[in-house]
């Protein structure tokens, strides 16, 4: 296993089977964190960028089966933020908090043309900000309009590459559409975020390996990895969820694989562990994204639970994050953070 890992770290690329054989053998995990850790700092550097997240919204014509805010689910007080509310809350993580990325995420929520989150993006850009786009699937077209408007990145997971387990899962959407999107997103000119859930029903250490060869195919440049927690209000609530551990090995391959990446340490690791954020930190991850929603929104922002106290209020929550950077010896990020592999474009 020890030729395999620092093979990776010398050629970046490894078989379907060779990802499948270190993804299955719980001896070698300290190397290959430890592997990841060498591939980030020499690669990346020891910055970590931080992203301001809005949640602007948890209304959505999706019914995945995974995620609370799915259509049918009735046990969830809906929210959409008005076009002011989004701008004030952006304004405070630039002005007053000092970040220097704002995510805007929601669910599938068709309030929001393209007209209104243009107009959104455009304010949001006067501040002098890095913007990213979580909002899902949308014609070409609407993409190029918001890369046009300012967007500067754009965050669409695979979820799963497995065709079967994404159709069983993901109910009325289709899998080649998801792919079709990621592609539209490039041609847009985004930098283009991805990524996967670790632990679906049905989900095999052979799947997670073709989801990283397709991150690599892709030519993604940044990958986000979360472990799946299953949510009561779902048809997935029996179902046994992922592992802090398993997502951690699958997204410290992803960075012996995509060395120049961005990688969050995402707010479900620190969900299933007090200490998940440190320990992504410390196998490959170099962003956090800060939840600067205000708590009385975040609360039905219930994508699974316990997620929605991950840091506390806004300002808490950034000062957690970084007192976090500065003890592993690490260095909040000064920049808007552009992904190596982007930049090189
Ligand atoms: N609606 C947009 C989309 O699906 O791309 C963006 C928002 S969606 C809530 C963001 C991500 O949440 C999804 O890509 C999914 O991977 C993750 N998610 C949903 N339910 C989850 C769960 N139960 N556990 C962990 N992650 C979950
Ligand atoms: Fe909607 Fe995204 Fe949740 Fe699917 S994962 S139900 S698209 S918010």
């Amino acid at each position: 296993m020890h030729k395999l890992i620092q093979k990776a770290v010398v050629e970046h690329n490894l078989s379907r089977a060779e990802l499948t054989e270190i993804l299955q053998d719980d001896s070698c995990k300290t190397e290959l964190f430890a592997a990841a850790d060498e591939v980030r700092r020499r690669y990346v550097g020891d910055e970590v960028h931080l992203r301001g997240l809005i949640e602007f919204s948890n209304i959505c014509r999706n019914n995945c089966c995974y995620c609370g805010l799915r259509r049918d689910n009735r046990n969830i007080k809906r929210y959409r933020m008005d076009e002011e509310t989004v701008c004030a809350l952006a304004e405070h993580a630039v002005l007053k908090m000092g970040l220097k990325t704002i995510v805007l995420q929601s669910g599938e929520d068709l309030f929001y043309t393209p007209e209104v989150l243009c107009r959104i993006l455009r304010r949001i850009k006067n501040l002098d900000v890095a913007v990213t786009l979580s909002i899902g699937e949308k014609s070409l077209q609407e993409y190029q309009a918001y890369k046009q408007a300012g967007a500067d990145r754009f965050l669409l997971r695979i979820e799963t590459t497995d065709k079967e387990l994404y159709l069983r899962h993901d109910p009325g959407m289709s899998w080649e559409q998801r792919r079709h999107c990621l592609h539209d997103l490039k041609t847009a000119g985004f930098e283009l975020g991805t990524g996967c859930l670790v632990g679906l029903p049905g989900q095999t250490t052979e799947s997670y390996a073709d989801d990283i060869l397709f991150f690599k195919q892709i030519g993604a440049d940044m990958i986000g990895i979360g472990p799946f927690i299953p949510h009561p209000d779902t048809p997935l609530k029996t179902a046994a969820g992922g592992t802090l551990d398993m997502a951690l090995r699958v997204m410290a391959l992803t960075r012996l694989l995509l060395p120049d990446i961005n990688i969050p340490a995402t707010t479900a690791m620190e969900t299933l562990a007090k200490d998940g954020q440190r320990q992504a930190l410390q196998s490959g991850a170099n962003v956090i994204m800060p939840n600067v929603t205000q708590v009385d929104y975040r609360r039905y922002y219930d994508l699974y639970p316990g997620k929605s106290t991950v840091g506390g209020t806004p300002d808490k929550a950034l000062e957690k994050v970084k007192n976090l950077i500065s003890a592993i010896g690490r260095q909040v990020g000064t920049g808007y953070g552009a992904s190596k592999h982007f930049q090189k474009k």
